[in-house]
């Protein structure tokens, strides 16, 4: 069978941009590597962060809604995204934190490794996990955030489920994602790795209802080597009598999307051909990029999109 190489990207709702721009960039030190619109809404914002060029498991991306009231993270959602950092740099990220009063939570263990529970501006949950595998992956060396402490990509995301079992047989017979061990209400499963391996299926009573908005994840993607894997993963979507759509061009990768049963939004998006696409690696991100279908419409495009800085 194909198997992804864990998470893609990671797409979330924000509110108003200004504080977002500046806690993504300047407080996480991501490297904000495109900005362009929603190609299904080209009337807003879509923005991507990750390390210096957004590689696949890097890739935290926003829909910009803020006509949206505020969301409430709930079950049939995935809830907590966590990145990886070098687990020697808890102590450094524990203490930036409380420098630049971000609210969030004392350190914790879980499966053996530290964490840290923050919040974004729009109250989105994120976590810092302190990883044994990362430190040789490349951080975003042009942030405010010494390299060596950087977010290196994503550790994984936590899914919350009224019945988790359906969904971890998406994970194990669609993605060839590995059960590991059980925490409490949590179980765990792996991809390979090492960035955005982790996917967390955590047990919640339905009382928990959420709603999309601000401050919520719209949906998770994970990776497909290419065209060739992505079709053998829609067929195993297929077998599980579940209904993915066509490949849909996003530009920077091709994507198939469905609901798995619990209700979140998966998308399996091809890793070629990245965000220098369409300009160059040193400028990633500093100028509105459109696709061709939308060139035409670019000033008008531009008078309706809210100011980033
Ligand atoms: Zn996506």
């Amino acid at each position: 069978m194909a198997r992804s190489a864990g998470i893609h990207h990671i797409t979330g709702i924000a509110g108003s941009p200004r504080r977002h721009v500046e806690f993504y960039t300047r407080v996480l030190g991501l490297r904000m590597v495109k900005r362009t619109v929603n190609f299904d809404d080209p009337s807003t914002w879509h923005l991507y962060y990750g390390n210096e060029t957004g590689a696949p498991g890097t890739a935290l991306t926003f829909f910009v809604w803020d006509h949206l009231p505020a969301g409430r993270p709930g079950v049939s959602q995935a809830v907590e995204t966590a990145f990886a950092i070098p687990e020697s740099s808890i102590g450094y990220w524990t203490a930036r934190l409380v420098e630049k009063g971000v609210p969030h939570d004392a350190p914790e263990k879980r499966f053996g490794e530290t964490l840290i529970g923050l919040r974004d501006p729009h109250g989105l949950r994120l976590e810092l996990v302190g990883s044994r595998a990362v430190a040789a992956e490349p951080g975003w060396a042009g942030g405010d955030v010494p390299v060596e402490h950087a977010i290196r990509g994503f550790f994984g995301v936590t899914l919350w489920l009224e019945n988790p079992a359906a969904t971890a047989k998406v994970l194990t017979e669609v993605l060839g994602f590995v059960a590991k061990a059980s925490e409490e209400s949590r179980q765990r499963f792996a991809a390979e790795g090492p960035l955005g391996a982790i996917v967390d299926l955590r047990n919640v009573p339905a009382a928990f209802a959420g709603s999309l908005g601000p401050g919520t994840l719209h949906h998770v993607a994970f990776r497909a080597a290419g065209d060739a894997d992505q079709a053998a993963m829609a067929d195993a979507v297929r077998r599980l009598g579940l209904r993915p759509t066509d490949q849909i061009d996003r530009r920077y990768f091709r994507s198939v999307y469905f609901r798995e049963p619990g209700g979140v939004l998966f998308e399996i998006a091809t890793e070629d051909p990245g965000f220098t696409l369409d300009e160059p690696k040193a400028s990633l991100g500093t100028a509105l990029k459109l696709p061709p279908w939308y060139e035409e419409r670019r000033a008008e495009i531009e008078r309706a999109l809210p100011p980033l800085e």
